[in-house]
């Protein structure tokens, strides 16, 4: 059964159409500026990129688009509607009323629609998506798969702030992490390739992109994650600044005149490494040339950023009790031999024995990067958030 993978920003649509059973990608692309002008960025399997400006007004025109380019007589992958089985929506935040993913009904989007104020970047961006496929696909089974749901096994003690119990109460303030999807998807597939039974290890996972958070899997279930309510907490980012004193948002409001928007602005956009840099970038190739060049604030940025994650590795060692594997993973996880290595010239103590020169220059490729001996295995393994969510939505449809 082929599944179309849909991934809606609040400008943006991502979209792969991937035959589920074989797990080989047919097409893939991007819509972009919607709302503003619209480009399509299409891509069938072993052909050649194809970038032209649609006009896109609303996500209905994207999803068209998306639809004519994959039918297309000469570059489509696809005759007919009825060839794309079921749409897999990727949905970030599903609350606690989702603890897995689920066909999508008119309750289920009832109750994303009560999400969106948890991620009103992302939520109402997500139901435009569901609804545009549902107007142009009728009768094409729907899945949404949440970035929240893997998470919500965490205990109590874990996700409770230490806040009023009135407001968890009131409003479910409390911690649920995000990119869900990708740290179960990377600590299944660590599993398999130390062939150990999953429900048998404690992972530690470092999804460390342009958003990024650190989650321990005990015995195939989330028990702690970086990101809290929403996915501002925990890692220094690319623009977002992660932990920082509470206090700090009173501090700066009395020094510089800001309220509350244009504070959650700053911690939202200007931080991270692209505020440490000086503004100089919030992309990690950008900070590495910088560094090399010797830009002191760049180096600053990507060690401040480095040991943030080591701090948390060591966090989520004492939440589990030990640690058997520890996986990089997303753009920077991948890709990033610096941040690798400074992450693991901290743990040592763990009995870690890092592979210095394999790791050197090392890009998008699985990999061990623990030489024989190491007490704690250490793994690059590439996520892969669209093939997850196809695997959930055949399994949930089929
Ligand atoms: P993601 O959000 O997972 O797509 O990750 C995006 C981030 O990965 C970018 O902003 C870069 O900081 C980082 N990245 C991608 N490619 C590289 C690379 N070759 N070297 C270092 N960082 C990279």
């Amino acid at each position: 059964m082929n599944v179309l993978v849909i991934n809606c920003g609040s400008s943006s649509l991502k979209f792969q159409l991937i035959d589920a059973v074989s797990e080989e990608v047919l097409a893939k692309g991007i819509c972009e500026r919607i709302g503003i002008d619209g480009r399509l960025t299409y891509q069938p399997e072993g052909g050649e990129k194809e970038k032209s400006d649609k006009p896109m007004p609303t996500h209905t025109e994207a999803i068209q688009f998306v639809i004519e380019a994959l039918m297309n007589p000469e570059t489509g992958v696809v005759k007919d509607l009825h060839e794309i089985g079921a749409v897999g929506h990727r949905v970030v935040h599903g609350g606690e009323k989702f603890a897995s993913s689920v066909v999508i009904t008119e309750e289920v989007k009832q109750a994303v629609t009560e999400c969106n104020e948890l991620a009103p970047l992302h939520n109402p961006a997500n139901l435009i998506g569901i609804e545009a496929c549902e107007n142009l696909m009728p009768g094409t089974p729907m899945v949404a798969v949440f970035d929240t749901a893997f998470h919500q096994t965490m205990p109590e003690k874990a996700y409770m702030y230490g806040l009023p119990y009135e407001y968890y109460e009131k409003y479910k303030v409390r911690r649920y992490g995000f990119h869900g999807t990708s740290h179960s998807y990377v600590s299944k597939k660590a599993a398999e390739i130390m062939g150990k039974p999953y429900d048998q290890l404690k992972t530690i996972v470092c999804h460390l992109g342009n958003g990024s958070s650190v989650t321990a899997v005990l015995n195939g279930e989330s028990v702690d994650t970086s990101m809290g309510l929403t996915p501002l907490e925990g890692l220094v980012m690319g623009t977002r600044s992660g932990d920082v004193d509470p206090a700090i948002l009173d501090f700066l409001a009395q020094k510089e005149g800001f309220d509350i928007p244009e504070i959650m602005d700053i911690l939202n956009k200007k931080s991270g490494v692209f505020g440490l840099s000086g503004e100089l970038s919030s992309d990690f190739r950008d900070l590495t040339d910088a560094m090399n060049a010797g830009d002191k604030k760049a180096k600053i940025a990507m060690d401040v950023f480095s040991y943030r994650v080591a701090k948390y590795i060591g966090s989520y060692v004492a939440a589990m009790n030990g640690v058997d594997d520890i996986v990089f993973t997303a753009g920077i996880g991948e890709n990033d031999d610096y941040v690798r290595a400074q992450v693991c010239s901290y743990l040592d103590y763990l009995g870690v024995i890092f592979d210095k020169e394999l790791n050197k220059g090392l890009r998008g490729r699985q990999v061990e990067l623990s030489l024989p001996g190491s007490k704690v295995r250490v793994f690059v393994i590439p996520t892969n958030e669209e093939l997850a969510i196809a695997r959930e939505t055949l399994a949930l449809v089929k």
